[in-house]
């Protein structure tokens, strides 16, 4: 089995394994005054210590949510609550994740005014762009670190150091999914007020995310009961999987720097396969080394996704979350028509070897060799 599907999910690894087991075990509830869910409430810390150190925050400025998704929902949806009053304009960018861009979409329904930044003429986001989008009206900037279809790095730390200079009462939101514990990410350097984080990306399990948000930056919560995370999360924690994420937090963050530096040497090998072969390639060099769009012209990418895990291989269409669906991001990064029906994602963990993209490469020779082209 080839796994090149690492930007829709990860293997848990065995220290996120372990840690949930052990959550399991250590039952009580963390909101018990009794000893045993004082030992609870100590495993949550201790997670959450190791989130904080990873992204130079505080621990108060670290909330633990169910995924990603729920992390982007609370924080668009809090500052419209408690700043959309006065301020109607939102300033995001055309490639967002669903995760983000249906929140601006449902927002625009009930009046905002959303300014989606687009990619220029070569794919990429332009700083300026973002920073020229925003004024005194706009509540909220929200733009993603990584892009999950293409790679593609965005200009965050200079967009929104400008834009917080310029304009402080403007929220940051960072949806930093695809980057984080995979390029160097500290929340100051960012200056990003709040930023949303999953842990399935990491090796941790599904079903626990977390939120930073920047102390003295207001959100309302979004569930409301028992007051646990100091109020901004009510229901009771969910302890194995925090534990979970803790431990695989704890494995990846001293080992950004070799792990970047490993994907990028199988990014280059895939890239010059590619090349010999008239694969084309829509990511490049600047974009993340984790994710990689290629295009088999001509032949449908659902279509060689099952001829390939008839081999044993899996990667994406596209992304994930489009399930089957054309992306429209494809389309915003600017790559030709007769590729984005055949794009397919190739995204990497430090568990994947040059071999394996040898047979990747191999099995897309064959998928050439026997099935019918639409050209
Ligand atoms: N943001 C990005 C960029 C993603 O790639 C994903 C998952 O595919 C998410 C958000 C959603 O994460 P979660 O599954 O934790 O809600």
């Amino acid at each position: 089995m080839i796994y090149f599907d690492n930007a829709a999910t990860t293997k848990p690894c065995d220290e996120a394994v372990k840690a949930v087991m052990n959550g399991l075990d250590r039952y009580g509830n963390p909101s018990s005054l009794q000893g045993m869910g004082v030992e609870a409430e100590k495993l949550i810390n201790a997670a959450r210590n190791a989130i904080a150190k990873s992204i130079g925050a505080a621990d108060e400025e670290i909330y633990f949510t169910s995924c990603a998704t729920e992390s982007s929902n609370t924080a668009i949806f809090g500052i419209a609550k408690t700043l959309g009053k006065r301020k109607k304009r939102i300033v995001t960018t055309s490639v967002e994740h669903p995760s983000v861009a249906v929140c601006c979409d449902e927002l625009e329904k009930h009046g905002f005014e959303v300014v989606r930044v687009a990619p220029d003429g070569e794919g990429r986001i332009n700083a300026d762009d973002i920073i020229s989008a925003v004024d005194d009206n706009t509540c909220l900037v929200s733009c993603m670190l990584v892009n999950n279809e293409t790679g593609r790095i965005l200009p965050i730390e200079q967009a929104f150091s400008a834009i917080k200079r310029r304009f402080p009462q403007a929220v940051t939101h960072c949806d930093c999914v695809q980057g984080y514990l995979k390029i160097p990410l500290k929340v100051k350097k960012l200056s990003a007020d709040i930023i949303s984080l999953s842990g399935h990306k990491i090796h941790a399990p599904k079903g626990i995310g977390a939120m930073y948000i920047k102390k003295g930056v207001r959100v309302p919560p979004f569930m409301r009961g028992g007051g646990q995370e100091k109020g901004f999360r009510s229901g009771t924690e969910c302890v194995p999987l925090i534990c979970g994420f803790g431990a695989a937090v704890e494995r990846y963050s001293d080992t950004i720097a070799e792990r970047f530096e490993k994907a990028h040497s199988l990014r280059k090998y895939l890239f010059e396969k590619c090349d010999e072969h008239g694969i084309h390639v829509n990511s490049d060099m600047e974009c993340s080394p984790y994710i990689n769009s290629i295009a088999l012209e001509g032949y449908k990418s659902e279509v060689l996704l099952h001829f390939l895990e008839q081999r044993g291989i899996y990667v994406s269409s596209g992304s994930a979350c489009s399930k089957g669906k054309k992306s429209s991001v494809i389309k915003e990064f600017g790559i030709a028509e007769k590729y984005q029906d055949s794009t397919l994602r190739i995204s990497f963990s430090e568990e994947n070897t040059l071999e394996q993209i040898d047979s990747l490469i191999e099995s897309l020779i064959e998928a050439r060799e026997k099935l019918c082209s639409t050209r």
